[in-house]
């Protein structure tokens, strides 16, 4: 493209950045001397006649959206050579994308950013406009009257609808940060989309990578060790492909990060042992255990010896040995051979506690899997129950996640194989984040003679 020097009557600058569809100048309003930046569309788009059509319309939607979250559309033409422009606000503090050219940022300020960005989506959405392409070279960054950073949100899936419309197909560099639904044609999109981006740009912002495709990203904790369990859990809830299980919209995800951002959340001071009483064990023992620091699992064993589990290292803090009582799960009475092991045995009845542990215990008479399919735990979201077939054992699990504190859990029976019989074990796991490993310590389970 020949060089201009003038776009109606802004005077070009210098250009900002090239993306896919056209180049962004830096320009001079003479006329009201203030800068602007200036968007011309590519030569491809200029021959379609509803691309003009398709322009005027986006431009009407970031003025119906009228945030200063959103940055601000002033003015929208036609270079004499038919290519189409159109003339914003200039944010002066870059883009996030220029940020993470120096790695992943402090996790508070990632928070900060991320939420800012969810506000700016969620005063889109108040408006009926659902973005479609939030990543970090579209999330503008000025300078306030008061110094701090603001973010804006641009582009406005504008150069999406604008691919569409000239039925090119789209090479947008946009993989990771979309979700699932939004590769589906005819899938319907609402502002869930827009809430999966938000999660991937805080995700990069908080890691440094871009999270892998819907589905198969990485724990951001395993990327930027010690992240809060809080920040994990928030990032992963909006990255679900599942959008029925992401966060309900962007205003709920920007709080969430606006609150993880101000700091942890103060610690409760009580710490008083309650007895496991939901769970019956009879009689408490409390132990410290010895941690092998070699290896990453834990063999756990009920005072008898008869009923021992591996479970991970960081869940063996607190034992209860001692055993329980079928009877207050409905099942027929006695005291039977059990443990619960966690990291915290003071949270375990809490579903609004982070906590990470299992209750392991001997069943006797009764049927252990009518048991499993009868509980419920209705403040959680269900996943569903599976069939699990393991080396000693067939197992009915059924899972929960999303539960008030935002963890998860699994419900197992486990019963011989051969269909019935003894011995039967109960099993139950509350973990911190989504269930995990839940195969390796149900298969871990043995029974004694
Ligand atoms: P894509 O083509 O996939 O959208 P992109 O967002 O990088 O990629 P553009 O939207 O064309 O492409 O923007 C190019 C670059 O221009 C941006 O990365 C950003 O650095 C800069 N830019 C865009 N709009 C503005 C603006 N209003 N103020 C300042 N810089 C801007
Ligand atoms: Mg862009």
């Amino acid at each position: 493209m020949h060089s201009v020097e003038r776009i109606g009557r802004y005077r070009i600058e210098r250009p900002l950045g090239t993306g896919a569809f056209g180049t962004v100048w830096l320009a001079h309003d003479d006329t009201l001397d203030a800068p602007v930046a200036v968007k011309v569309l590519a030569d491809n788009w200029s021959h379609r006649l509803d691309v003009r059509e398709r322009f005027l319309s986006e431009a009407r939607l970031l003025r119906r959206a009228g945030s200063r979250r959103v940055v601000q559309v002033y003015d929208i033409g036609e270079l004499p050579d038919g290519r189409p422009y159109f003339v914003m606000e200039y944010a002066d503090g870059g883009t996030l994308a220029d940020l993470l050219d120096d790695g992943p940022l402090p996790v508070a300020e990632a928070l900060r950013l991320t939420a800012l960005a969810a506000r700016g989506a969620d005063a889109l959405h108040e408006a009926g406009i659902v973005h479609r392409d939030i990543k970090p070279s579209n999330l503008l960054l000025r300078t306030g009257p008061d110094g701090t950073r603001q973010v804006l949100l641009a582009d406005l899936g504008l150069a999406k609808t604008l691919a569409e419309a000239s039925g090119l197909t789209l090479a947008a560099g946009s993989a990771g940060y979309r979700p699932p639904e939004q590769a589906e044609p005819g899938a319907g999109i609402d502002a869930r989309a827009d809430v999966y981006s938000l999660g991937a740009v805080g995700y990069h912002l908080v890691t440094g990578a871009v999270p892998g495709a819907p589905g198969k990203v990485v724990r951001p904790d395993r990327l930027r060790p010690g992240l809060d369990p809080g920040v994990r859990r928030a990032l992963t809830r909006a990255l679900r492909p599942d959008r029925e299980r992401r966060w309900p919209d962007a205003r709920a995800l920007a709080e969430e990060l606006e609150r993880l951002a101000s700091g942890p959340r103060p610690r409760r001071r009580h710490r008083v042992l309650v007895l496991v009483s939901g769970l019956a064990v009879a009689g408490v023992t409390l132990a410290l255990m010895d941690r092998g620091s070699a290896s990453a699992e834990l063999r756990v064993a009920d005072a008898t010896g008869r009923v021992t589990a591996e479970v991970p290292v960081g869940w063996g803090r607190q034992l209860r040995d001692s055993g329980w009582d079928p009877g207050t799960l409905g099942l027929p009475a006695g005291h039977r051979p059990g443990f619960v092991v966690a990291d915290d045995l003071a949270k375990w009845q809490d579903l609004g506690a982070d906590v990470n542990g299992v209750f392991v215990g001997l069943v006797g008479e009764g049927d252990v899997t009518a048991l499993v399919n009868a509980l419920a735990h209705p403040g959680c979201h269900y996943d569903g129950a599976r069939d699990h077939t393991l080396d000693e054992w067939f197992g009915r699990v059924r899972t929960w996640s999303d539960c008030p504190g935002g963890g998860s859990v699994v419900e197992a029976g486990l019963t011989p194989p051969d269909g019935g019989g003894q011995p039967q074990v109960y099993v139950q796991i509350r973990q911190d984040g989504g269930p995990e490993d839940v195969r390796g310590v149900l298969g871990s389970v043995r029974v004694g003679g």
